[in-house]
């Protein structure tokens, strides 16, 4: 198949360039997108056989549900029949933005968006480009992110490029997506749990909601996160990754002293802004400055390609505070070291 490419200026573009896409998502294609987290490779949700397309071109395990993406909030009425109230605030406070909420599913909601779960997943992204999109599409659209299952998400078209090339019928191209990783999942039950931590962030649900917020991850389940778990090794690059978490200089010293032991050859360290010059004989690649998470976040999945593209062997990284932002870079880094970690003091 070949793929039509769509540049777009997120700053300025007119919707009607945005046609093409939505004809081929009402047509049942599958169609990558741009969004404030990260790609989405979209599928109409009344073509049935689009949203298997999703799961075969990705290589997606059946068991692994999408989110569906709206732009009006008028559609959530397509999806589910009520909104819990404390939903409805969170909805005021973070729509449209990177926040994704588990409502009870209407029943003709198929079960392959859901994986057979009796529950789904909604969000309403604020990327111009994405709403523009869904407003032309105007049905509620599923979407995952748009790479290879198992690989780093999508953060720029070019990544998009790499995994999904010659597999689908367009790919919209609008530069890099500026949270960089993927939505905050939330469900709230008699408490409020996040699923999965992105960039609307714990203390900001804390906040809105005026009660506790537990994250839930995979993470806490692992009797031992230092064996290779490979069933939690996820947004992962080829090479073997290694998170290295406590205080900061002897998280310096104890990558240093893993480089002197390793007999790899390319070794690649993702490291803060200030220790740039910290490590010897290494290629070094910047996560921005410690106190700036956020810019961790926008350029993680980037630089975990980028370590593929340089054929890193062996991957050293340095751990980030889990607060705010940096839970959710955190928790990416879990899985992309297969629950490798080492604590350091
Ligand atoms: P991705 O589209 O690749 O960002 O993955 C979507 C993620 O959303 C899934 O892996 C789940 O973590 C979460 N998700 C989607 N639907 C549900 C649901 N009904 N209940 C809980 N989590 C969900
Ligand atoms: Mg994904």
């Amino acid at each position: 198949m070949k793929t039509h490419y769509l540049k777009i200026n997120p700053e300025r573009f007119d919707p009607e360039q945005l046609r093409p896409a939505a004809d081929i998502l009402a047509g049942g294609g599958l169609v990558a997108f741009p969004t404030e987290t990260v790609y989405g490779l979209g599928a109409v949700i009344n073509h049935e056989a689009a949203l298997h397309d999703i799961f075969q071109v990705k290589g997606r395990p059946g068991d692994n549900p999408l989110i569906l993406h709206i732009w009006h909030h008028r559609q959530l009425s397509e999806i589910t029949e009520t909104v819990d109230p404390r939903y409805q605030r969170l909805i005021d406070a973070f729509w449209p933005g990177p926040l994704t909420l588990i409502f009870p599913k209407k029943a003709e909601i198929s079960s392959t968006v859901t994986a057979g779960l009796p529950t789904v997943a909604v969000r309403m992204p604020s990327h111009p480009v994405a709403r523009e999109l869904l407003r032309l599409v105007n049905r509620p659209v599923a979407a995952p992110s748009a790479n290879l299952s198992g690989r780093p998400s999508p953060t720029r078209g070019e990544h998009v490029r790499e995994d999904l090339d010659g597999k689908i019928p367009m790919i919209i191209d609008a530069g890099p997506c500026p949270a960089g990783i993927e939505s905050t999942v939330l469900l709230l039950a008699e408490k409020p749990y996040i699923l999965r931590p992105g960039s609307v962030t714990r203390e900001m649900v804390e906040e809105i909601l005026a009660e506790p917020v537990e994250v839930v991850t995979g993470g806490e389940t692992v009797d031992r996160p230092q064996a290779p778990g490979m069933k939690y090794r996820h947004y992962a690059p080829e090479a073997p990754v290694t998170l290295v978490e406590g205080e900061e200089q002897a998280v310096v010293a104890a990558i240093n002293r893993m480089i002197g032991e390793t007999g790899d050859e390319n070794i690649i360290v993702l490291a803060f802004s200030e220790h740039l010059n910290c490590y010897q004989d290494v290629t070094v690649l910047d996560l921005g400055p410690r106190e700036s998470p956020w810019i961790a976040a926008a350029r993680l999945y980037d630089l975990l390609r980028s370590c593929d593209q340089m054929k890193a062997t062996r991957i050293y990284v340095e751990g980030l505070e889990k607060t705010g932002v940096g839970t959710a870079v955190e928790n990416r880094l879990f899985k992309a070291a297969g629950g490798n970690v080492i604590h350091v003091s």
